[in-house]
């Protein structure tokens, strides 16, 4: 079955550090704009689409008003065949929901909740430009829980200016206190053209030895309170992945909905144009510009190496040949040796170590392939 990524392009505010496609909520504009998503889910092209994933991403769904959420939601289960066990994720910013809202929410059908708290530390919230303090993220994870939500999910970010690896060792002790589940902890990373992209902020930012240092305890920290790492920066209670995301990694198809989705339909990777207005306009986003072709065998070895099950051999030797497969082999026992790979029932995969050095490693695999 196929996913569903919808992609709400509305924030109260810009982050300085922030390059997804947003703009600051207009409420007319989102009226209309949840209307051009329903008109799109009635195209034909996706008649009959099954899908055992939705995930309304952004910018902030949740800066929308709940009953643009329960109208979209209506819109899903009218278009789609939703299956029974459906995983229904909302991504919401701490500071914009409510006791009513998260009780619509769960009302429609969503069963699964990311909040972007990012941080436990006041100073480095404000730093981050966000519109919370942590008291008001604590505030929303409870009310989630309340609203029946079991499964709750949490943001973090590390490498911050300023930030020690204590720091971030706080941040997680404060978070695993909260029922979440599931929680993605990622670098820090400065976007060309960001308000973050100048050369007084970055010079303050921790260099990458530190950087990999925090990482580093972050996972083990993690891991030790049960939340076991299944991807480069996803960590969750065993049940508690996410379904959704893990669809991106396994090179499973979904279909993105709204400007700047990404879609992998048919074998075929599109992106919507990061154009709202024009999105609104437009009659339909079926044909959709492709992005750089699709090719499974540089895609499986680059995707499923972000996963802690790491990529499996019969599929790569089906995909690029087992003389080519077997060449992969020899170079990921080299990286053992150094503590960087893993081989074992008939997988690859990497370690939290490997993880960190991913792109010299991927790129080393590709080259043993013959594929770069
Ligand atoms: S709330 Fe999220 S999507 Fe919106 S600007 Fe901030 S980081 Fe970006």
């Amino acid at each position: 079955m196929r996913g569903i990524y919808i992609h709400i392009p509305f924030c109260l505010r810009k982050c300085p550090y922030c390059d997804f496609y947003s703009v600051t909520l207009d409420r007319s504009l989102s009226e209309q704009y949840i209307d051009a998503l329903i008109r799109n889910f009635r195209a034909d092209k996706y008649r009959g689409l099954c899908a055992d994933t939705v995930y309304i991403g952004g910018g902030t769904p949740s800066a929308l008003p709940a009953e643009l959420i329960s109208k979209l939601m209506e819109g899903v289960y009218k278009n789609f065949s939703i299956a029974e066990n459906a995983e229904i994720t909302i991504e919401a910013n701490p500071c914009t929901v409510s006791d009513d809202k998260l009780a619509a929410y769960r009302a429609s059908g969503i069963n699964r909740i990311s909040f972007g708290v990012q941080s436990a530390d006041d100073r480095e919230l404000k730093a981050l430009g966000r519109l919370h303090d942590f008291d008001t993220a604590e505030r929303a994870i409870e009310g989630a829980q309340r609203a029946g939500f079991d499964n709750i999910s949490a943001d973090m970010m590390i490498g911050l200016s300023g930030q020690s690896e204590r720091d971030v060792l706080n941040s997680a002790e404060r978070l695993t206190a909260l029922p979440i589940r599931h929680i993605s902890a990622y670098m820090l990373k400065i976007e060309p053209n960001t308000a973050f992209d100048n050369d007084k902020l970055k010079a303050s930012l921790p260099g990458d030895d530190k950087v990999s240092d925090m990482y580093l305890s972050l996972c083990k920290f993690l891991e030790g309170k049960g939340f076991y790492q299944y991807e480069i920066s996803n960590f969750a209670q065993t049940g508690f992945e996410s379904r959704h995301n893990i669809k991106y990694w396994r090179l499973e198809e979904y279909i993105g909905f709204g400007p700047a989705a990404h879609s992998l339909f048919d074998k075929r990777r599109l992106r919507v144009p990061r154009d709202l207005r024009g999105y609104i306009s437009a009659p339909l986003q079926t044909e959709l510009p492709e992005e750089e072709p699709f090719d499974e065998r540089v895609e499986y070895i680059m995707l499923s190496l972000r996963l802690r099950e790491g990529l499996d051999m019969q599929r790569l030797s089906a995909l690029v040949g087992s003389s080519s497969a077997q060449k992969l082999k020899e170079r990921a026992a080299a990286f053992e040796k150094h503590g960087l790979c893993r081989l074992s029932d008939g997988r690859v995969s990497l370690t939290p170590e490997g993880f960190l050095v991913s792109n010299s490693v991927i790129l080393e695999f590709l080259c043993a392939v013959g594929l770069a």
